[in-house]
């Protein structure tokens, strides 16, 4: 059930049950990807966990911090303390409207630690019970790196993901690859964006294969629900 497509008596008569928040950036994915393929992700996970869970979709916050990627044509490199004024206040909302339980699906990286600093202020605050997961990295990792041994940004993994969902929106034309130097220490500099990204993407676009990315897509689910079964989320 997505929140905006219910009239009110009818969001009233559902009662408190788990929301799902998606997140995503529109930032470019090389040269073969859409703009919004982190918001693609992040919205199609959670329309999938809601329906399963009859929990409610809240509409997806579009909008991240992109800094690495911010020299590529397409990218909205958005002040984090907007997204975190905003997820705050979206939070505090759900919480106002009976929704204490909250699953953030992020779809970005840039997105990470702000999701997860307003997620903690907001439990506290509003006393509220608010899970965070970044799709690629926090959850299936058994499964990702045996589908996807080299993850990337708009590569082989990423790519493989979107192709499962969205096909009509990718020009496989144009999947490239790029082996980027992976700092292994958070490193910030100008330099090092340009270092990493001599192309909008990391890995190799042109590995990208929809049946694995189906497979990834499901061992997440499977295991946000059991993480929402073991926590008595649901
Ligand atoms: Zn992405």
């Amino acid at each position: 059930m997505r929140i905006d497509e219910l009239t009110g008596p009818k969001f009233e008569e559902l009662g408190p049950r788990l929301a799902f928040l998606p997140v995503g950036s529109v930032e470019r994915h090389g040269d073969h990807l859409p703009l919004g393929t982190d918001t693609i992700i992040a919205e199609h996970l959670a329309r999938e966990l809601a329906s399963r869970t009859n929990g409610i979709l809240l509409p997806t916050i579009p909008y991240g911090p992109c800094i690495a990627l911010r020299d590529y044509p397409g990218t909205f490199d958005v002040d984090w303390e907007a997204l975190y004024r905003y997820v705050l206040s979206v939070l505090r909302e759900a919480a106002r409207n009976g929704l204490k339980k909250v699953v953030i699906v992020n779809g970005h990286g840039g997105n990470t630690n702000v999701l997860k600093f307003a997620a903690r202020r907001a439990s506290i605050e509003h006393d509220m019970q608010i899970v965070v997961f970044d799709w690629w990295r926090d959850v299936a990792q058994d499964v990702r790196k045996e589908l996807f041994p080299h993850p990337g940004h708009a590569g082989e993994d990423e790519t493989s993901v979107l192709l499962a969902i969205r096909p009509d929106l990718a020009d496989m034309d144009r999947a490239d690859a790029n082996e980027a130097p992976h700092p292994t220490l958070s490193l910030y500099s100008p330099s090092t964006y340009r270092e990493v990204f001599v192309k909008p993407l990391i890995g190799d676009a042109r590995k990208a294969d929809p049946e694995r990315g189906r497979k990834l897509l499901d061992a997440v689910i499977e295991e946000v629900l059991d993480f929402l079964r073991e926590w008595k989320m649901i």
